[in-house]
């Protein structure tokens, strides 16, 4: 093996695959039962994220960076003036199961340009992924970047090998889309996406009846938008997002701010600051429609298109909402509760268990948890006294602001933070 080389490659097509965010290993329960490599159920996997938010645990890499389309928004198109490499089917086996030893690692993240056809692309990285797992008794996590256009067939191959699989929409409208990369077509990756919700569904009902039916990704699909290279409002984004959680059983939709790489007119000039407090608002909105109980329309609407950067949105949708507080904490709804800016899912948990037992106070309430600071606008306790009824919405919002100034500075880095 010529180790220069390979160092080489390594480089470029590392360097090429930190755009994709979209790498979060959660939600496989891929056991090692032959004896092999690895084990993508266990607690250490994968959740190691860099400063700018980005995850680095598994081996990420693309195949190749030759690409034949030119989407504007890429460093790997075909028009960029860049140092090209491809790595041979082997040679990734070969560097994810020594890195794997090495324990730099745990798991693999494979993506690529298209070279030739989305067919042939998506062959290879099946043909590494089914090496890895028929050749080298490799259990650890792995996941599979779909290429938009390949077929059904080779879609349904590569779900019997990859933990996750992810068709990345990276423009949210089809209207970005046909600006930015006209050789694409919408359908090319709703096509792959159906495909594989349908594999989904169909390995699970089959392994109720046949319990030796092999896993299908089972840690689902997932895809990841890129946030900033086009005009798309907040509720654009958030719209589609919701369109593919409830269409496609998407795990996660990632947000990734755009990172100017490029000239083109069309797109932010180099040099445009990358929109991190953006993309953590969006994540927190994600939040909120995932596990909060909210429709996305209650929180982005034609009235309302793009969210506060200075407040997290849950904040933001309750300074729009005065009149439906304050909420007396000892007997509002459990749905309610979670809407209150400051409680978590965690407390609200808690608040309706303690409440069992006794009328709860603001004591009380400090010993769960919760944000005080910022809960006590819209809750009642054994008191009102903490009300602010007199101030407008903009005014309140600017208390909760002075009087949370840490809170709301270390929202400004890019770590994400949620409520
Ligand atoms: S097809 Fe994928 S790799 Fe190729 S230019 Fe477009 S986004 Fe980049």
């Amino acid at each position: 093996m010529d180790f220069d080389r390979i160092k080489e490659k390594l480089n470029i097509l590392a360097d090429a695959a930190k755009y994709d965010v979209s790498c979060s290993s959660s939600g496989s329960k891929r056991k090692n039962s032959n004896k092999g490599l690895g084990d993508s159920s266990g607690m250490g996997i994968c959740h190691s994220y860099t400063q700018d938010g980005r995850c680095v645990s598994l081996l990420k890499i693309l195949l190749t960076n030759h690409c034949i389309f030119d989407c504007a928004y890429c460093v790997t198109r075909k028009s960029n003036d860049i140092k090209r490499a491809a790595f041979k089917v082997q040679e990734v086996v070969d560097l994810t199961i020594s890195f794997y030893r090495r324990n730099y690692i745990e798991g693999l993240f494979l993506s690529s340009g298209i070279f030739k056809s989305p067919d042939h692309t998506m062959e290879r990285l099946i043909q590494v992924a089914k090496k890895l797992r028929k050749e080298e008794n490799f259990n650890g996590y792995i996941h599979l970047k779909s290429i938009p256009g390949a077929s059904d067939e080779l879609m349904r191959e590569a779900g019997l090998y990859a933990d996750r699989l992810s068709v990345n929409i990276e423009i949210p409208t089809k209207s970005g889309l046909k600006l930015l990369a006209p050789d694409k077509k919408h359908e090319d990756f709703m096509k792959p996406m159906k495909k594989v919700k349908d594999e989904i569904i169909q390995y699970k009902q089959e392994s109720k009846l046949i319990k030796s039916t092999p896993k299908y990704a089972p840690a689902g699909q997932s895809t990841q938008m890129i946030v900033g290279a086009t005009g798309e409002s907040d509720r654009d984004i958030m719209y589609s997002s919701a369109f593919f959680y409830k269409n496609y059983n998407m795990k996660r939709v990632y947000y990734s701010g755009y990172v100017p790489i490029s000239t083109d007119p069309r797109l932010p000039a180099i040099g445009t600051q990358v929109p991190m407090l953006r993309e953590n608002r969006l994540y927190q909105t994600d939040w909120l429609m995932r596990f909060y109980g909210f429709d996305i329309r209650e929180l982005l609407n034609d009235s309302f298109q793009h969210l506060d950067m200075e407040v997290d949105p849950k904040l933001s949708w309750a300074l729009r909402n005065r009149h439906l507080f304050p909420l007396d904490i000892n007997m509002a709804d459990k749905q309610l509760l979670l809407r209150v800016p400051g409680i978590g899912l965690k407390s609200t948990n808690k608040i309706v268990q303690a409440r069992k037992y006794r009328k709860l106070n603001w004591q009380h309430l400090q010993k769960i948890g919760i944000a005080i600071n910022r809960a006590k606008y819209f809750i009642t306790c054994d008191s009102r006294e903490k009300e602010l009824k007199d101030l407008t919405s903009e005014q309140l919002k600017q208390v909760i602001i002075k009087t949370s100034q840490s809170k709301f500075r270390k929202e400004l880095s890019p770590q994400l933070s949620l409520f």
